[in-house]
């Protein structure tokens, strides 16, 4: 086979001896939450087969139990009797119609489960469910063991290709490896051999019931990340046991989710813990996948051309565009919409018990709503504002082949990514607006920028459709003193057009008042992997258990920052589920002053009165910046409807008070769609 021009190891086959997969990427697992949705098979069908079709290697399904005891969450998807193996056929046929493979993810929660019924190897919480694991007997081990190759043995049945173990992540099989929660003194706790008898007898019996010619992945935790996990020599020792007990390929797992190290958040460096499974590499001779935040081809490509890994496993960046490997591999890397990391639309959503999708790409696990088929007539389309909402709908509008003019009022597109894409650690905003500047020139979006629209421009257009979307600016506080030099709102900090002061008060603690605190925060070194990983406390020497150090060694901050919010009780509860702690965990080890219950009185020349309980307060500061949330910028509507022009709003134009980059992307796309 012809090696691809622009990827050459992305797109090398990779023989496993009984099969051969088409390239060197892997789908990884990913709960959507379409598994538990109505009709949710014929979803997830479409869904997987939507990403075969574009040339992924091989899939891995989102995770699935082996039996009740191991839901994650009550009356979640599982694979334990014939029965439920029709369903499963939907979606093995969808992917195998598209020339893919696809491998069931069998995944016990463990006392990570959110339910009562959830067992453990020994009966101690986790600090991230409300419920305390029975600890599970002998025979319950056994019968447990017994559940795993049976859901293997009925995937096979189902269609599968295969099936991939999940080690990692603090499950099940996780809890007992590490001695951090298997406290047993029986044959299955103690010793390392006890501890992982577990997961070595569950990968003999599927082996011995599967046959040769099954695909078994096993998901190694390398690092676990917390107190008490394994050590290096122990993941050697069990990759090697796995490998003689006829495992075919070792993903690589990184942390547990309770640990105190990010892992996948966008402020984690690309590639941040291929490392580990290059070091892994160099012991064993069964392939190995790696994995976390690699989100486009030359990350993938430049860690496969190095060595590092046999394979890659990405599971968002499919969300956030099924094309990635096609795009890659007909030399449109240019076109990828690029995952960034941010997890508010994809894992916020599983926390909150609603169906996954993408911020970047509402499609996501909606295939089934959206048609690719262009609109029957062309109309033309005039889009005020080149803010995410204006940017989605201009692009999906012509797309669906109408003629769209997109006016923007300053001289570049983004509206608030603008500003998102200056925040230390979120940097990959940027790839998303080269995604809407390359879509723009493809569809020939008509871009006038430095342009205000007018009545007279709006008239003489002759306009079908006509979209405002003209965002947000931020709202002022009616402090007094608010108008003197030292306050300044947030858009200018980050614009660059006001330079950071040295002791500078951030008023309003919501997710911009977080991101200017993280700015001025922030230090370089922490953004490269070596200087990121010693920032967290990551033991890169493995010579604690767990490959964690007792503490992080954070830079501290060049400047003193203090964040400030009206509301009783802790700063930046509202942020996002899965990323809010890590906001909240980094400005406190850049020692961040946050201070909460105020009363502001007034803004003087050189700081900030207020009061808590009460009790006036004065402190001495050189900037005040103000983060105090947004309204909307909607001078026009007021002309629009005196003339009685037709107009839609969409974005922070229509709703400020909870401005978000997700359903501002969302609105811009389903406007487009209902043209
Ligand atoms: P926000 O979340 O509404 O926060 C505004 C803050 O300003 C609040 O903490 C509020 O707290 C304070 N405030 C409101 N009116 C005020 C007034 N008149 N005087 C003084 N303080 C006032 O708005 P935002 O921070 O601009 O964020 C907007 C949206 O952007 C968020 O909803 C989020 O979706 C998104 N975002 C998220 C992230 C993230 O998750 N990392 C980052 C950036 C943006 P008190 O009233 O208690 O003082
Ligand atoms: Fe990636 Fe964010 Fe989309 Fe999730 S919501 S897939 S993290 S871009």
């Amino acid at each position: 086979m012809t090696k691809n021009s622009h990827f050459p190891h992305l797109f090398q086959p990779l023989d496993l001896g009984f099969v051969q997969l088409k390239n060197r990427v892997i789908m990884g697992s990913m709960h959507t939450g379409l598994e538990e949705s109505d009709n949710g098979f014929e979803k997830m069908a479409v869904f997987y087969a939507e990403r075969a079709k574009h040339e992924v290697g091989l899939i891995v399904t989102g995770g699935v139990a082996p039996n009740r005891e191991g839901w994650l969450t009550p009356f979640g998807i599982k694979l334990t009797n014939r029965r439920e193996v029709k369903h499963h056929q939907l979606i093995t046929k969808a992917v195998h119609d598209e020339d893919g493979k696809i491998c069931l993810q069998i995944l016990h929660a463990g006392r990570y489960a959110y339910h009562p019924f959830n067992v453990a190897p020994s009966s101690i919480k986790a600090p991230i469910s409300k419920f305390k694991p029975r600890a599970l007997n002998n025979y319950g081990i056994r019968r447990t063991i017994k559940s795993f190759v049976n859901c293997a043995k009925l995937a096979k049945e189902g269609g599968y290709d295969g099936v991939e173990v999940m080690g990692s992540e603090g499950y099940l099989i996780n809890q007992f490896i590490a001695p951090r929660t298997n406290k047993r003194s029986d044959e299955w706790g103690g010793s390392f051999e006890n501890r992982v008898k577990f997961p070595l007898e569950i990968v003999n019996g599927i082996r011995k019931e599967c046959g040769d010619e099954f695909i078994i992945i096993f998901r190694l935790s390398m690092l676990d990340l917390v107190e008490e996990g394994s050590t290096w020599e122990e993941v050697v020792l069990l990759a090697k046991a796995l490998e003689k007990a006829g495992v075919n390929l070792i993903n690589t797992g990184i942390g547990w989710h309770e640990a105190r190290v990010p892992t996948i958040a966008t402020s984690v460096p690309r590639g941040a813990y291929t490392w580990i499974s290059e070091r892994l590499k160099k012991e064993i001779s069964v392939p190995i996948i790696t994995t976390n935040r690699i989100n486009m081809p030359q990350v993938a490509e430049d860690i496969l051309s190095s060595g590092q890994a046999d394979m890659i496993s990405m599971a968002r960046p499919f969300l956030a565009d099924p094309e990635i490997l096609s795009k890659s591999s007909q030399g449109r890397a240019n076109e990828i919409n690029t995952c960034i990391a941010c997890n508010q639309a994809c894992l916020d959503h599983i926390f909150k018990q609603k169906t996954a999708t993408c911020l970047v790409n509402p499609r996501a696990c909606r295939e089934t709503e959206f048609s690719e088929e262009k609109h029957p007539t062309s109309k033309s389309v005039l889009v005020i504002g080149a803010g995410p909402a204006g940017l989605s709908c201009a692009i999906e509008a012509a797309k669906n082949g109408h003629r769209v003019t997109l006016v923007e009022a300053s001289d570049a597109i983004g509206g608030q990514f603008k500003l998102a894409q200056e925040i230390p650690g979120k940097e990959e905003f940027r790839e998303t607006l080269r995604y809407f500047n390359t879509m723009l020139l493809k569809y020939n979006v008509n871009v006038q920028l430095s342009t205000r629209a007018t009545l007279e421009l709006i008239k003489a257009g002759k306009y079908d459709e006509i979209v405002l979307s003209t965002g947000v600016k931020g709202r002022k506080t009616g402090i007094q003193g608010e108008e003197l030099p030292i306050a300044v709102a947030y858009e200018r900090l980050l614009s660059g057009q006001v330079k950071p002061g040295t002791k500078v008060g951030i008023i309003g603690a919501g997710g911009i008042g977080f991101d200017v605190a993280t700015y001025l925060s922030a230090t370089p070194k922490e953004h490269d992997v070596n200087g990121f990983l010693q920032s967290w406390g990551v033991d890169v020497d493995y010579k604690q258990r767990g490959a964690l150090n007792p503490s992080p060694e954070m830079q501290s901050s060049e400047r003193e920052v203090y964040m400030f919010q009206r509301k009783e009780g802790k700063l930046g509860s509202r942020l996002g589920k899965t990323t809010g702690w890590i906001h909240r965990s980094y400005l406190k080890l850049k020692k961040v002053n946050m201070i909460s219950g105020v009363q502001y009185e007034s803004i003087a020349e050189n700081g900030l009165h207020y009061s808590i309980n009460g009790k006036s307060e004065f402190l001495e500061l050189d900037q005040i910046v103000i983060c105090a949330g947004q309204k909307s910028v909607i001078e026009l509507v007021s002309e629009l409807e005196s003339n009685s022009i037709d107009h839609r709003i969409i974005g922070g134009a229509k709703f400020a008070g909870e401005l978000d980059a997700q359903r501002a992307i969302r609105e811009g796309i389903e406007l487009a769609y209902s043209f």
